[in-house]
């Protein structure tokens, strides 16, 4: 499809199937202001170093980790949903598609947009676990404590005083198995997978394309390249939020 509109080549390829997965990570959510990790104004380049988000760091000092991710998530509370993830809930609604959107990220802004079925893989900031008692914690109260200053928040009021861990998916921790199992499925029953604002290097989310059918298409939505560009149908390097919103548009 040389010299065709990117934009339409998604549109054709979307208006063509019935059953959508699409996966995405954390560049779907830079055009509501959440930065990515890995672009060059991502949040390793902001000087927050990977090993924060490991779960051995958090173990041996989960101070660290909350007084680095103040200032991401003071920013990313005030984010909303962009016309991408508004799109997902469109195509499924206004276009009578069966979308399953399969996230690696942990902002809920898929959830919050609509789209009618979301496996969030490495969890959400939603709610937080006790260390000590496994107690479950609702996330807001919390996180806005940790925003006003607070490095260790704990499992207070009535709670064991316990260290609270956010229910998100640390490197080397495993995800949730039911969450993983759900999202294969889905992109195992695809007719398309639609990779958005993701550079698959993050395993096992990376792998998650090779579960599609041999019939199953593969389109690529990335600024920069991605680890499953060489097998895509459509690979287009533009923003995830606009280019969906105008690939839906289309197709309505
Ligand atoms: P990543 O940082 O490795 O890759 C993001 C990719 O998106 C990059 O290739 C970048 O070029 C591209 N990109 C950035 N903005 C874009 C846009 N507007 N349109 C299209 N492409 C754009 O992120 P990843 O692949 O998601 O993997 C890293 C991990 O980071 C994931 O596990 C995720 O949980 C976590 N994370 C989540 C959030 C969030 O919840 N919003 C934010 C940061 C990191």
């Amino acid at each position: 499809m040389r010299g065709v509109d990117p934009v339409q080549q998604l549109a054709a390829l979307l208006g063509a199937v019935q059953r959508v997965a699409v996966i995405t990570g954390a560049g779907m959510s830079t055009e509501s202001g959440i930065p990515d990790f890995r672009s060059p104004t991502g949040i390793y380049a902001q000087g927050v170093s990977e090993d924060v988000f490991d779960i051995r760091t958090f173990e041996n000092n989960p101070t660290r980790f909350y007084r680095n991710i103040r200032p991401l998530i003071a920013g990313a509370w005030e984010a909303a949903p962009n016309p991408g993830h508004c799109a997902l809930t469109a195509l499924a609604t206004d276009c009578g598609k069966d979308v399953s959107v399969v996230t690696q990220n942990i902002d809920t802004l898929h959830q919050q947009a609509g789209n009618p079925v979301v496996y969030p893989v490495h969890g959400t900031v939603e709610t937080f676990t006790c260390e000590q008692c496994h107690g479950r914690v609702d996330g807001a109260g919390v996180w806005q404590r940790v925003v006003h200053g607070e490095d260790l928040p704990r499992h207070g009021d009535g709670g064991c005083n316990g260290i609270l861990k956010p229910d998100i998916v640390f490197f080397g921790e495993r995800l949730p198995e039911q969450v993983l199992s759900n999202a294969q499925a889905a992109v195992r029953r695809a007719d398309l997978v639609v990779v958005a604002g993701s550079s698959m290097s993050v395993q096992p989310a990376a792998m998650l394309p090779a579960y599609r059918g041999a019939q199953c298409r593969l389109a690529v939505v990335n600024q920069a390249p991605t680890g499953v560009d060489a097998e895509a149908d459509v690979v287009i390097r533009a923003k995830a939020g606009e280019t969906l919103a105008a690939a839906v548009n289309a197709v309505r």
